[in-house]
């Protein structure tokens, strides 16, 4: 709308006369003289004119000044066309102009149920889609969705794999390294202490083919595992082991999130959260902000449950393979000792926006863990002596 100056309204004046205003103080005295006191203030109340409604109120201004002067009764005065109406008449002329427009109308008034109707199918079919695809973890019994085969899962494998090993090439160590060794001996136990498992993984499973590669990078304390079982380990983290058992914590870690197939079950979950974006967008909310959303509700704690899930996992199978699972208490409080941020703030936030789990958190869990994994220690006759080798072997 554009501000309109004094001059150019006085203009504007002659006009607005012209046209008879049915609400000028004219009409208004004569419209109270013929209706009486009580005028319906709605009578006045202005809707926006056309030029052709204008044209028709001069028109129909001076018929009726001429049939006044030719003195004809005004019960006589014919029908005009395109009288000036009051609102509550032009209110009820566009409802019947509605039931005339019927189809198009109503096609606007209920123009949100072919959109609700397929936001429900949408919902529903996605509903059985998702309950057809839940799936437990044979080795914790966690419901999860998973939709990726066993196939699949090996294929994306393969192409990381590829990738990886074209990224780190320069990198990988040969294996006539000492660390190579070392990192060999300790995988090599604890492959064989979760065969059983890694048969439970999928109703078809094949044996996976474990392969182990050492990555040079004193600076990166990680490790990694691809889908169809390939093994990354950074010679970083083999300071913060310390032991064989320290490393074996970080190997059957790694190895549990294969066994658990979270990789497959984190491409499953993406699927999920774009659907939901998807259908959060159909309901009108703005994209970009139920992303984040979805991120931080869905997204973020299923990964951390997911790493939860490996450490669980993971601690058994140190178990099972005859190293002492106290190890993993320790690895945790060295590495929480080296990341250590200090602040209660920050490590709130970081629980709040990591795809993984603090180290206290971890820590705290591990030794709710601890009585079952010990358990399972002794059950397996890692006898006290064993115990002892694997604290000589791994001093030396
Ligand atoms: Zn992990």
């Amino acid at each position: 709308m554009q501000a309109v100056d004094a001059p150019t309204m006085i203009t504007m004046l002659p006009r607005v006369r012209l046209v008879a205003d049915p609400c000028s103080w004219l009409s208004i005295q004569r419209r109270v003289s013929r209706r009486g006191f009580h005028s319906d203030p709605l009578f006045c109340r202005q809707v926006p004119r056309s030029h052709g409604e204008e044209f028709a109120e001069i028109l129909r201004e001076r018929m009726q000044k001429q049939w006044k002067e030719q003195g004809l009764p005004r019960d006589r005065w014919p029908g005009l066309p395109s009288q000036r109406r009051p609102v509550r008449l032009q209110k009820s002329m566009r409802i019947d102009a509605d039931v005339g427009n019927g189809p198009q109308l109503r096609g606007i008034q209920s123009g949100h149920h072919p959109r609700l109707i397929l936001l429900l199918v949408v919902l529903g079919g996605a509903g059985v889609y998702y309950i057809f695809h839940l799936e437990q973890v044979p080795a914790t019994g966690r419901w999860r969705f998973i939709d990726i085969t066993a196939q699949e899962e090996r294929k994306m494998g393969e192409q990381a794999f590829q990738s990886t090993l074209q990224q780190y090439h320069a990198q990988i160590l040969p294996s006539s390294s000492p660390a190579v060794h070392q990192v060999e001996r300790v995988a090599r136990r604890i492959i064989r202490a979760c065969e059983k498992l890694d048969m439970q993984r999928t109703h078809d499973a094949q044996p996976t083919q474990w392969t182990i590669h050492v990555i040079q990078d004193p600076n990166q304390k990680n490790a990694f595992v691809l889908p169809g079982g390939h093994i990354f380990i950074f010679t970083g983290i083999l300071p913060v082991c310390q032991s064989d058992a320290g490393l074996a914590t970080v190997m059957s870690h790694e190895i549990s999130h294969q066994l658990a197939r979270h990789s497959a079950e984190k491409v499953a979950g993406s699927k999920v959260l774009f659907a939901a974006a998807f259908i959060l967008e159909m309901m009108g909310l703005d994209i970009g902000l139920s992303r984040i959303l979805l991120n931080l509700v869905m997204n973020l704690p299923n990964s951390r449950k997911i790493e939860s899930e490996a450490d669980e996992l993971g601690l058994r199978i140190m178990s099972q393979a005859c190293y002492d699972p106290h190890e993993a208490v320790y690895f945790w409080q060295r590495m929480d000792a080296g990341e250590r941020s200090g602040s209660g703030i920050a490590e709130t936030a970081m629980a709040l926006l990591s795809t993984h789990p603090v180290n206290s958190k971890r820590i705290s869990k591990i030794k709710e863990w601890l009585p079952e994994a010990l358990d399972q220690f002794q059950a397996n006759g890692c006898s006290e002596s064993e115990r002892f080798m694997n604290l000589v072997r791994s001093g030396s």
